[in-house]
């Protein structure tokens, strides 16, 4: 299958510019040199200089967490993909749950980053996810549909395998609730197949699908040894270096399996 596992870690709104420095260097302490996952941080846009520098030389990419999809303007407080480029991003998330809940953002404007963010050379990490209740009104799958369809639409065929998708149980989110190992391999299954239904079975086979929710180093492992679970998006456990690298370690299991 050939696709290689993928840590990100999202900083959320955290760590000031000295902070993140010191995580970057202890990151890079424990990781430079791991060639069996391919990791990426997602600090705050105001660390993101600092920390593309402290990564000079290192293989860990850095990823905002947001972007907008004009290109420059009158859009007071929002960052566009050639800033993130410019700035050093090789990865944008996009439509994470808090952006969606938080701040209203909608299906179609995801649709309208993950295209800019690939016409300007940015790779996304779409995220997508139910609620408790939706899960609970077994909605999953209708929900994640809607999704992914709409934030995919006119993405080009071409671009499909640059494209990351997060599946993120809202439920998960912060709130030390993971979904189980056969929960999230269910769902991750059935975006596989959705991706190959939209992008053709080649594509679908070589997009690498993270989960995240409350990952942490105790259950990483077990999540990453599913066959269409290829990496993790973490939040609370990439703030802290040793629980974020043992995390990373969990990917190890792709290469026993012969998956990566
Ligand atoms: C996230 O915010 O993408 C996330 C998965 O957070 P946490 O790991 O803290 O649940």
């Amino acid at each position: 299958m050939g696709r290689k596992p993928f840590i990100a870690g999202n900083w959320k709104m955290n760590k000031n510019i000295g902070e993140a420095v010191s995580l970057v260097e202890e990151l890079r302490a424990k990781l430079d040199g791991v060639e069996y996952a391919e990791v990426a941080v997602a600090p705050s846009f105001t660390a993101l200089a600092a920390v593309r520098k402290t990564l000079d030389g290192s293989h860990i990419a850095l990823a905002a967490q947001n972007m907008y999809y004009q290109d420059q303007g009158a859009f007071t407080g929002e960052v566009s993909a050639q800033q993130l480029i410019d700035i050093g991003c090789k990865y944008v998330i996009i439509g994470h749950s808090e952006r969606r809940n938080i701040f209203g953002e909608s299906n179609e404007m995801t649709n309208q980053k993950v295209r800019t963010a690939l016409e300007r050379g940015l790779l996304p990490i779409l995220c997508v996810g139910e609620s408790l209740g939706q899960r609970k009104r077994n909605l999953t799958f209708m929900v994640i549909d809607d999704q992914l369809r709409d934030a995919l639409v006119k993405a080009p065929h071409e671009d499909a395998e640059k494209i990351v998708i997060a599946y993120e149980p809202v439920w998960a989110i912060g709130t030390g609730e993971t979904a189980t190992p056969e929960q999230a391999q269910e769902v991750h299954k059935h975006i596989r197949e959705r991706l190959e239904s939209k992008f053709g079975k080649e594509a679908a086979a070589a997009i690498r699908i993270q989960y995240g929710g409350s990952v942490k180093a105790s259950n990483a492992k077990e999540l990453l040894a599913m066959p269409d679970i290829d990496g993790c998006l973490v939040g609370g456990a990439s703030l802290k270096a040793d629980e974020f690298a043992a995390i990373i370690e969990g990917a190890k299991i792709k290469e026993v399996k012969g998956e990566s």
